[in-house]
């Protein structure tokens, strides 16, 4: 029997990836159905190649609620001219093609949450199929991976660029340069609550670059974001020499989560009350977020409070709360 990661996958890109100059096509995944017999899941992917130089991932629609990744990256797939590249630029604008013609953070195919489903599996789902090719058949072509991501529809963020801290001291330098060079109003040195399966984590265990964002949330996207998305992304490329020219630098502020502290989750269901606003100042001890429990009249509201001083830097989203959802996550500005 062949070991599961020798099988091959299932899915077949319609574009040459060795080839030089513009393509658009996309990864056919056979996906049959009641509605489509032998019907296939098309997960648009552009690649544009010219010259000699790095190979650069761009990724949106990880979750298919998000979407200043998409609408940075379909336009920078319909605008990039291969005369001004010297490299490859992998354009996957949504990724989890399912869940982002959903409008869902998951596929509505599978329920599979695509960075939860890494390093995925060619006979497994559809989701764990999309993540199978990308970790076999994408990842081993690239140098650096930028993965946008949002909110989505249950949490707003302070936009910022991220990466994480690693053991590899030169890859975590390395990645961390890129997130200043994307230049975002925030930066982040990202702690996560829960790794194991992430495209992050699958990107960095093979010793290259891993840039991520959480650029605004609520299920839309803002004007404001999406301008950091695009300018984040071409500046990106110049950093790497993918473009040419200086990278188009703005005021970034540092901010670290340096511990599990940095999140409070609701303990119980209600109506949640942010007390302040993302980018605000917080002190340890003061009340963040008030759930106030809707069954009746008369009961006092829930208090939610930092564990720590910091800034908001993300909040919960929808008016309505469970019990535990992320309420509110605190991050600590540098120096
Ligand atoms: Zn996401």
């Amino acid at each position: 029997m062949l070991d599961q990661n020798q099988r091959p996958s299932p899915i077949s890109p319609t574009i040459d990836l060795d080839a030089r100059g513009v393509q658009h096509g996309f990864l056919r995944l056979p996906h049959s159905r009641d509605d489509s017999a032998w019907g296939s899941v098309m997960i648009p992917i552009a690649m544009i190649r010219n010259g000699s130089g790095p190979t650069a991932l761009l990724t949106g629609g990880n979750h298919g609620d998000e979407y200043e990744g998409p609408l940075a990256l379909y336009e920078l797939a319909r605008t990039l001219d291969p005369a001004d590249v010297s490299g490859t630029v992998i354009i996957v604008p949504a990724l989890n093609y399912p869940a982002f013609r959903a409008g869902t953070r998951t596929s509505p195919i599978d329920k599979g949450n695509m960075n939860r489903s890494f390093p995925g599996a060619p006979d497994g789902t559809v989701t764990q199929k999309i993540a199978d090719y990308v970790q076999r058949h994408l990842l081993p072509r690239a140098d650096i991976v930028l993965d946008f991501h949002s909110g989505g529809r249950t949490l707003d963020f302070v936009p910022f660029c991220a990466a994480h801290i690693l053991p590899d001291k030169a890859q975590e330098a390395r990645a961390f340069a890129a997130v200043e060079a994307f230049a975002a109003p925030y930066s982040v040195k990202m702690l996560e609550i829960d790794a194991v399966g992430m495209f992050d984590t699958a990107v960095e265990e093979m010793g290259k670059v891993f840039v991520t964002t959480e650029l605004g949330g609520g299920g839309t996207a803002r004007a404001e974001t999406v301008r950091i998305a695009r300018k984040g992304v071409m500046n990106v490329l110049r950093h790497t020499g993918i473009v040419a020219g200086a990278v188009e630098r703005t005021p970034t502020s540092w901010l670290d989560m340096p511990d599990g502290d940095c999140f409070s989750f609701a303990e119980d269901d209600g109506m949640i009350e942010t007390i302040v606003d993302l980018g605000e100042r917080v002190q340890r001890g003061v009340v963040v977020a008030r759930i106030h429990g809707t069954g009746r009249t008369g009961i006092a509201p829930i208090e939610i409070k930092a564990k720590m001083d910091g800034i908001l830097a993300a909040r919960h989203f929808p008016g309505l709360v469970k019990a535990g959802d992320c309420a509110a996550v605190v991050a600590v500005p540098q120096g």
